[in-house]
C-alpha cells in the first residue's frame, strides 16, 4: 500500500491537486460556493466539498449535511463491524516456495465468521521493496470482529484478547505457511482501538455497514443528501465497503462535480 499511496499521490500533485496530510477537519461551515473546511491548521475556503470521510463523521462537521444522515445513522446503528489485523515482517524463507501470495481460510464451517474463523492471508510479492526490504516479506493476517467484544476492556484485558486473537491468526496460518511467524522482525496487531486511534474511525468500525436489502443499493448512503454542493464517498456511502466500490463511488461523484 505504502508504495501504491506513493505513486498515487505523486499523479495527483502532478494534475495540480493538493495533499494537505494531519489536517484534521473540526467543521466545515457556509454553503455551495463558500465552504470553509477548517482545521487545526488553518481553514481551507471551497466551492463545493466533497467529504471521504466515514459517514458518521461527515455528520458532525456540518449541521444541515448532518441533519439529513441522521435518519440514516440511526437506521445502521447496530450494523457496524470491525477487524483485527496482524502485520507481521518476516524473513523471505517463511513464506517462500508457495506460487499464491492470497488465501482465504475457513476453519470450521459450522462455527460463526470471524473472531478468525474466516480470515484472509496476504503476502507481499516476491521481489517487492516497497512492501519490505530485500530478503524480508510482508504478510497481513486479517479478520472480521464484533465490535462490542473489544469495547469497556480495561488496557490489560484489551492487550490480552489481542494476544490472543494475534496468536490465533498466526496458528491458523501456518495451515498455508507452516514457519510462519517464527521469527518475524515485525509482529503487530491491529485491533479497533488502533482504527480508531489512527484512522478515526468512530468506534474503531471498518467496511461501512453490514449490508442488508434495508440499507444496501437504493436504501444506501446517497452521495448526495440534499445539501448543494455537498457530496459524500467512501465506504459508509453506495456502493459500500472496499476499496473498487470506494474508487466507483468517487468517480461518479467527480463527474457529477465536473
Ligand atoms: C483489515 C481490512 C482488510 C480489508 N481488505 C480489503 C480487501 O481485500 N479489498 C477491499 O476492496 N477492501 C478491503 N477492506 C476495506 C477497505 O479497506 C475499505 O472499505 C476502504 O479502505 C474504505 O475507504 P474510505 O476512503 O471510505 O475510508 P478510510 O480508508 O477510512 O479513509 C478515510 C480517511 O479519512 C481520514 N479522516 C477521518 N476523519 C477525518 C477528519 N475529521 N479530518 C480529516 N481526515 C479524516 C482518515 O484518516 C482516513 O485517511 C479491508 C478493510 C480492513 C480493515
Amino acid at each position: 500500500m505504502r508504495g501504491f499511496w506513493r505513486r498515487l499521490v505523486a499523479h495527483y500533485r502532478g494534475l495540480g491537486g493538493h495533499l494537505r496530510t494531519a489536517h484534521r477537519v473540526a467543521r466545515v461551515t457556509g454553503s455551495a460556493g463558500a465552504f470553509g473546511v477548517h482545521t487545526q491548521r488553518g481553514t481551507v475556503t471551497a466551492r463545493r466539498v466533497v467529504s471521504a470521510l466515514p459517514a458518521a463523521t461527515t455528520a458532525a462537521l456540518h449541521p444541515a449535511v448532518g441533519r439529513r444522515l441522521a435518519p440514516y445513522l440511526a437506521r445502521d446503528g447496530d450494523a457496524h463491524g470491525g477487524a483485527v489485523v496482524v502485520c507481521l515482517g518476516v524473513p523471505e524463507s517463511e513464506v517462500d516456495g508457495q506460487g499464491l501470495t492470497h488465501h482465504q481460510i475457513l476453519e470450521d464451517y459450522g462455527a460463526p465468521l470471524g473472531e478468525g474463523n474466516n480470515m484472509f492471508v496476504s503476502v507481499s510479492a516476491p521481489g517487492d521493496l516497497d512492501s519490505a526490504p530485500a530478503g524480508h516479506r510482508a504478510v497481513m493476517l486479517s479478520t472480521h470482529t464484533e465490535l462490542a467484544a473489544w469495547e469497556g476492556l480495561d488496557d490489560a484485558a484489551h492487550d490480552a484478547r489481542a494476544k490472543w486473537l494475534g496468536d490465533r491468526l498466526v496458528a491458523l496460518a501456518r495451515r498455508a505457511y507452516p514457519r510462519l511467524g517464527e521469527r518475524p522482525v515485525v509482529y503487530e496487531v491491529g485491533t479497533p482501538r488502533a482504527y480508531e486511534r489512527f484512522a478515526f474511525r468512530p468506534r474503531g468500525a471498518v467496511g461501512g455497514v453490514r449490508q442488508t436489502t434495508r440499507n444496501a443499493n437504493q436504501h444506501a448512503v446517497p452521495h448526495d443528501v440534499g445539501v448543494p454542493g455537498f457530496w459524500l464517498v467512501g465506504d459508509s456511502t453506495w456502493p459500500g465497503l472496499g476499496t473498487v466500490a470506494c474508487v466507483l463511488g468517487s468517480r461518479i461523484v467527480a463527474e457529477k462535480v465536473a
